[in-house]
């Protein structure tokens, strides 16, 4: 038997395990381990709540966690409750597949100002993670914005927008579907330090803001290069640019306005002792294609700053780390001796949930290829059933997430498929059944 220990079970994770099914057969034997009594990582709290079908894709992982030779064990944290040699001591290869759900911060001065928030810590908060349940963004502001120019900024902005009714059927959580529905928000400011041809929206998303019920998108054209250059550019980003340039002629009679600010770099968070307003300099594209200062500043009102400019990974105690990068150390997924990552913890936060699935097919084929011919296997799960056991933690296993998951299913609203637990104590209680 060969013994494999996954730690995180978002998309790498539950990719990886589905690989190594594949590639060593009924000799296989997966752990899942995952800090939170919830399975599935950014699904759960990354993708849009208004997004379902997105988050659908959970239904794959539910069929590889019911495999048999699969388990889940949930509320377990690696670096906390276990240690990477302890791991390393067990199983006969250990991948890490954590992702990156720290907030790079802005870097400029005010960014530490009450009002500003990172997007990991708004999209936790109105996604339930239970690390941001308490987060209470100002909402009772006019104006907000959200600085970046990729999907992560378009979902933020896009929430911000939503009338009440238009979260029937997503599943924001109660905290956030109130808050969101008293915000007197008006002004959303969308800055990207670039131009519309370097923006990195995709296109159906993006089209979606051109159909909301209370807010419309505004563009200035003079942001725009000659129509003519749009023909150059790679299909799904000309489809982005040519709604971006439709959102020009659309009728301006509605009550909240997202504002499209290209070439516009945050340089300062003012405000007398919270966020009041970004101090913003316009750039100009360089030949090499970055965003050049031209020393031209304005203010845009905001009393809500949510950045969007990507995550890194949590280094862990015993696992080289590429602090630049924000992401482990890592030859094509091989960290060292036993040692794999896949997924953000090994690329940094690129990409959508299909790109972790080549991750963790190849990584996969290398464990097959390195445990091949290799003598007896190492102990794997019932070493960490009686470690964890010395160690007093409450494991929460696949059936219990079940038991959590119909206790939230149960709690919904009318009209949401769920009205998830913020709290892990609330969640254990659940599991506990
Ligand atoms: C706001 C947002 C919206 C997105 N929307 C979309 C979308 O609409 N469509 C799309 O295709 N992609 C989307 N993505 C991208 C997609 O979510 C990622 O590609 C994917 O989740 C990365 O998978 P992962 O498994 O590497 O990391 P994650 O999904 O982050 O999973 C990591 C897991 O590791 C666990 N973990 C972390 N540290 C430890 C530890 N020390 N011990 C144990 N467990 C640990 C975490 O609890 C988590 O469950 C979005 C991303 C974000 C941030």
């Amino acid at each position: 038997m060969r013994h494999v220990a996954i730690v995180g079970s978002g998309p790498a994770g539950y990719y990886s395990a589905e690989a190594l099914q594949k590639a060593i057969g009924e000799e296989i034997r997966i752990d899942m381990i995952d800090r939170l009594p919830v399975p599935y990582g950014l699904i759960r709290f990354g993708v849009a709540p208004d997004h379902q079908s997105i988050k659908a894709v959970s239904k794959r992982y539910e069929k590889v966690a019911l495999s048999p030779g699969v388990r889940f064990v949930g509320n377990v944290s690696v670096g906390d409750d276990v240690s990477i040699g302890d791991l390393l001591g067990l199983y006969d290869a250990v991948i890490l597949a954590t992702g990156a759900p720290l907030d790079r911060p802005l870097g400029v001065p005010g960014d530490d100002l009450p009002g500003v928030v990172g997007s990991a810590a708004f999209v936790g908060w109105y996604n339930g993670h239970p690390e941001f349940a308490g987060l209470a963004p100002p909402l009772d502001v006019d104006a907000a914005a959200v600085v970046g120019n990729g999907n992560v900024a378009l979902d933020v902005a896009r929430i911000l927008s939503k009338t009440p009714a238009e979260f029937v059927g997503s599943d924001i959580v109660a905290h956030a579907f109130e808050a969101l529905g008293n915000s007197r928000n008006r002004d959303i400011h969308v800055l990207g330090r670039r131009g519309p041809h370097q923006m990195q929206m995709t296109p159906k998303e993006l089209g979606e803001l051109g159909h909301l019920e209370d807010a419309v998108p505004h563009v200035d054209l003079a942001d725009f290069p000659p129509a003519e250059a749009d023909a150059a550019l790679e299909p799904g980003l000309r489809k982005s640019v040519t709604h971006l340039r439709d959102f020009a002629s659309l009728a301006k009679d509605k009550r909240k306005t997202i504002y499209f600010d290209f070439f516009a770099r945050p340089v300062a968070i003012e405000g007398d002792g919270k966020a009041e307003r970004v101090l913003v300099e316009r750039t100009r594209l360089g030949e090499d294609g970055r965003a050049i200062g031209t020393g031209e500043t304005y203010h845009v009102p905001a009393g809500l700053v949510v950045s969007c400019i990507g995550y890194k990974t949590p280094p862990v105690e015993g696992v080289p780390y590429e602090e630049d990068q924000g992401r482990f150390a890592n030859r094509d997924g091989v960290i060292g001796e036993g040692l794999y990552c896949v997924g953000w913890a090994r690329r940094g936060p690129t990409g959508t949930i299909g790109t972790n699935r080549p991750d963790g097919y190849e990584v996969a084929g290398k464990i097959a290829e390195a445990l091949a011919g290799r003598g007896a296997g190492k102990e794997g799960g019932d070493g960490l059933d009686r470690l964890l056991a010395g160690r007093g933690a409450e494991v929460v296993g696949f059936d219990a997430w079940q038991r959590i998951e119909a206790a939230e299913a149960a709690r919904a609203r009318q009209g949401s498929p769920r009205e998830k637990f913020v709290i892990v104590a609330d969640m254990l209680e659940a599991a506990r059944g």
